[in-house]
């Protein structure tokens, strides 16, 4: 993600910001020019109060004065249910991450028409009905229960997962909708087949074998086999990705999203590593010599040379605050090519 700068006083502003913490002044996302504006005099998402959207209102007059991560949604819960409308505001801050991630990578967001195009229903469990986190035809699911740190936690430990966090799933999940946009019934599948296995071995079959015909808690998202010390699987970037070329491909996509945002995000904070040699490469600029920040124009080892550096650093910055690693995956040359799949295809779709 770029950093983002008051357009009032200039001062250090989050893409998540509605008020500038310097000068007090209203805030807004425009979503078209990928940056923050005032606020005043802008028809600003209908949503802003409820659950912190700093988007502006979609111009499309059929909108209802919703912005356009805000319209995607198309199932909430109850507006008598606080609590869940807490969970709900928790979920929509990394979903508008994500949706301006989609924007900015240049890969279409079609909102759901009929029944073609994407939608997320956001929904809290009840006693009588359990919400499953998943992907179907294009319909993203997700059970706002997650959205608690407790609850995210617990469900982490015992699936024995190193990283596990609200929009890591969205990006798994939006995997999952694009394979079926991007890939399915496309030349492209063949290269897929190759590279992740034939994805027309039988899901359920695939399912039950995974968690050992116990019932899955979801379609979980970035899992990784036990964080302490089992050794990475050489041919898959997670413990969760082996189960079937669908969620290997979910898995590889989430991941291509992590890596090109928090490339992003260094390119733009300003970020230099240095290694333990001492000498200091640059990770700013580098990403682009334009420094637009976009890994469009870069090869997939050109990435991974520079996210390996990036990651190392971070891990290292993490232990010193004694926090786990931010990156505890290892990326082998198999996984690497599944990443330099999943970035032909993003660009391929962006049109670069
Ligand atoms: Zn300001
Ligand atoms: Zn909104």
């Amino acid at each position: 993600m770029r950093v983002f700068a008051c357009p009032n006083c200039g001062a250090w502003v989050e893409f998540e910001d509605r008020v500038c913490l310097a000068c007090d002044t209203e805030l807004a996302y425009a979503p078209a020019i990928d940056d923050l504006l005032l606020a005043e005099g802008l028809d600003l998402c209908v949503f802003r109060d409820d659950i912190g959207c700093n988007w502006i209102a979609d111009a499309d007059p059929r909108s209802a004065q919703q912005c356009s991560s805000c319209r995607l949604t198309t199932r909430r819960p109850p507006v008598d249910d606080l609590a869940a409308w807490s969970q709900l505001t928790l979920t929509e801050y990394p979903k508008r991450r994500l949706v301006r991630q989609l924007n900015h990578l240049g890969l279409p967001v079609i909102r759901r028409e009929g029944d073609s195009g994407l939608a997320f229903e956001l929904r809290s469990p009840t006693e009588s009905e359990t919400v499953l986190t998943g992907h179907a035809d294009g319909v993203i699911t997700i059970n706002l229960a997650e959205a608690g740190d407790a609850r995210r936690e617990e469900v982490r430990i015992s699936l024995g997962e190193p990283y596990r966090t609200i929009l890591g799933h969205l990006r798994h999940e939006i995997g999952h909708y694009y394979w079926l946009a991007l890939v399915a019934g496309t030349p492209d599948l063949t290269r897929f087949r190759r590279l992740f296995g034939d994805d027309r071995q039988d899901y359920g079959d695939a399912l039950d074998s995974h968690y050992g015909g116990a019932d899955s808690e979801s379609d979980a998202g970035a899992g990784g086999g036990d964080p302490a010390d089992a050794p990475p699987h050489e041919d898959h970037i997670s413990d969760y990705a082996t189960m079937h070329p669908w969620e290997d491909f979910a898995e590889s996509f989430a991941h291509y999203l992590h890596i090109a945002d928090g490339l992003e995000t260094a390119a733009t904070v300003g970020v230099y590593i240095a290694g333990p040699s001492g000498v200091s490469a640059p990770l700013a600029g580098s990403i682009t010599s334009s420094g637009a920040a976009s890994i469009a124009e870069l090869a997939m080892p050109e990435i991974l040379a520079r996210w390996h550096g990036f990651a190392l650093g971070m891990n290292a910055m993490n232990r010193s605050m004694g926090e786990p690693d931010l990156y505890p995956f290892v990326i082998t040359a198999a996984v690497a090519e599944k990443l330099d799949y999943v970035h032909t295809l993003v660009r391929g779709a962006s049109g670069r």
